[in-house]
């Protein structure tokens, strides 16, 4: 594969994994399949190598992920407390997956900023914190499935990626791109697929588990927001779909359910970003979708404390959603200058 890693770097990390005994990976909190998926495949392949090797998230990981294989292994530190504590305190090294800032740790943030252990960081974010003694920072990546894979690959350690470790982080790609839909341009990105289907890896099923699936009441929670809560500007290129706590109750929301909703405006031509703003129980939770070059996680990192990448961006406002809502239409004409040719080009098609 064709990805160049710093030689010392690789056998940094190579020295790191094989001299430690108990190996912690961490993910970013309300983790999703590129977490889960990267934690889990370095699990099970150190377990396998006879390390002592757990995950230990912020919080549960939502049940379409147990496709991934470990999935029930995971510590929550929200359903675990003192011993998921305990596990990261008693760590030698501490992995760091999917996220490039502590503070995406939520509550497990100062138990793993505070663990005596050298941590190593594993990301495709943008603008990585300086957190880790080492850091294999690759933000042009669909994933961090797809990057710990290349970096296996360049470790020497491909043969052991095994059925269970390609697994996860073929789900991990397929999340990340939602099921080669974007961010999957790159030729590397399918070297990193065959390698993982070479290991007999049922890609139909994780498509079907991790992009196909959903409950009725999501679904028709879904229906109603396009139907009745949807706001398109069409002039500013954008879509706008907030939803209320009232209204997230009405069809029994649980978390995970309106996965995929921010996208949805994307797919009417002309639309170049969208966002969706749910009222959770102590903050508003933005998420933004583009297309094209259009920085959503400008918009994000400006507007609501938050950042992500180019196309793909979120954030916690800590306000009304009506407030939210007027910040986002007020900024509609101003955004305009970020929409590029190019962008309005493709959004046309
Ligand atoms: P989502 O909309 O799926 O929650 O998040 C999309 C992307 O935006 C994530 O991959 C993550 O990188 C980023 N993101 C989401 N929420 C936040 C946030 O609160 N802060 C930051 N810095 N990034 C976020
Ligand atoms: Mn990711």
């Amino acid at each position: 594969m064709s990805v160049k890693f710093d030689r010392q770097d690789l056998e940094r990390l190579k020295e790191l994994l094989c001299s430690a005994r108990r190996i912690v990976m961490t993910c970013h909190m309300s983790p999703d399949g590129d977490a889960l998926g990267s934690t889990l495949a370095m699990r099970s392949l150190l377990k396998a190598m006879g390390k002592d090797a757990r995950v230990v998230t912020p919080d549960e990981p939502p049940r379409t992920l147990r496709v991934l294989p470990g999935a029930r292994q995971v510590m929550a530190w929200s359903s675990f407390g003192q011993v998921a504590e305990s596990t990261v305190n008693r760590a030698d090294l501490i992995i760091c997956m999917d996220y490039n800032a502590l503070s995406r740790l939520s509550r497990l943030e100062n138990v793993v900023r505070n663990a005596p252990a050298p941590r190593v960081l594993i990301d495709h974010h943008k603008n990585p914190e300086d957190m880790a003694m080492l850091t294999f920072s690759y933000p042009d990546m669909s994933s961090t499935c797809e990057l710990t894979c290349h970096l296996l690959t360049a470790m020497g350690w491909g043969e052991y990626i095994d059925n269970d470790v390609a697994t996860c982080l073929l789900g991990g790609i397929i999340t990340d791109t939602g099921g080669f839909h974007y961010n999957s341009n790159s030729s590397d990105l399918y070297r990193v697929v065959a390698t993982l289907m070479e290991r007999g890896v049922d890609k139909d099923r994780l498509m079907r588990c991790l992009v196909d699936t959903r409950s009725a009441s999501s679904m028709r929670l879904e229906a109603y927001a396009l139907e009745k809560k949807m706001e398109l500007f069409a002039d500013a290129h954008a879509a706008l779909i907030t939803l209320s706590r009232n209204e997230l109750n009405s069809y029994e929301y649980r978390k995970g359910d309106t996965e995929g909703l921010v996208n949805r405006p994307l797919e009417i031509p002309g639309i170049a970003y969208s966002c969706y703003m749910r009222e959770e129980e102590e903050y508003i939770k933005i998420s933004m979708r583009s297309i094209g070059d259009f920085p959503v996680d400008l918009l994000c990192s400006r507007h609501y404390g938050g950042g992500g990448h180019l196309n793909a961006a979120g954030g916690e406002f800590h306000g009304t959603l009506q407030e939210a809502a007027r910040i986002f239409r007020e900024n509609l004409e101003e955004n305009k200058e970020l929409i590029s040719p190019q962008t309005l080009e493709y959004a046309d098609r």
